[in-house]
């Protein structure tokens, strides 16, 4: 089946729409606050109640679950998350299930975590509890993609990716495309996802910061957070 991908970047926030065959596919769905951008978007595409068949949520961070509860009731679509961060979501505890110790890279996501909290809360982020547990290897196609998820912790332990058969890879946090800029909540994690992705079949990588990016030219540069 193939599918179209349309990035929609929500104030620095993308979430892509992916339209397959059987309808929509939502991957992130931004701050609460973008809510109408977000929406404007999705219609201009033409998904619209009935056909929006499943939201996808790459981690449990506001800027990316932000939407969810919202589009869940207008839409009618099941929401699928990881379970190691559904506690996020059903909290509004963006320290749900990360390390409780505080080292370098922790203290920057408290520090992240309480401003986007901050922020979310200022547009009211609607607590819910997610549809569908997923895991490395689920698969998309009943919902008209041809795409399995891989479970990818390191931001969050809950981190999925969604990668297609033809090697289109929407890596949530994971990598993001702005220089100098990861955020790893466990190293450990983050090095293992690595390289779990430089061993799977992956052309254009879709982040949730920043424009697609080639994981090959990636795994290349010398910056990057290993
Ligand atoms: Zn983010």
């Amino acid at each position: 089946m193939p599918h179209e991908i349309k990035p929609v970047n929500l104030g620095g926030v993308n979430c892509y729409l992916v339209k397959t065959g059987a309808g929509f596919i939502l991957i992130d769905t931004g701050f609460p606050s973008k809510r109408a951008a977000l929406e404007r978007e999705m219609e201009k595409e033409g998904c619209q109640p009935g056909n929006l068949k499943l939201i996808v949520l790459t981690h449990g961070d506001a800027d990316h679950a932000g939407n969810g509860a919202y589009l869940r009731e207008k839409y009618g679509a099941q929401i699928a998350m990881h379970p190691d961060d559904w506690g996020m979501v059903e909290r509004g505890d963006m320290g749900w299930n990360r390390k409780a110790k505080p080292d370098k890279m922790s203290i920057v996501f408290k520090i992240m975590g309480a401003l986007i909290m901050f922020f979310s809360k200022a547009s009211q982020f609607d607590l819910f509890k997610p549809d569908l547990a997923v895991d490395e290897g689920f698969d998309l196609s009943e919902y008209g993609a041809d795409a399995k998820v891989v479970h990818i912790p390191g931001h969050s332990k809950g981190s999925i990716g969604v990668l297609t058969t033809g090697g289109d890879l929407f890596c949530g946090d994971l990598l993001y495309n702005m220089p100098g800029f990861f955020v790893a909540d466990d190293a450990a994690d983050y090095n293992a996802s690595l390289k779990k992705l430089s061993s799977l079949k992956i052309n254009t990588v879709y982040p949730g910061h920043g424009k697609p990016f080639s994981l090959e030219a990636f795994m290349k540069k010398k910056n990057r957070y290993l």
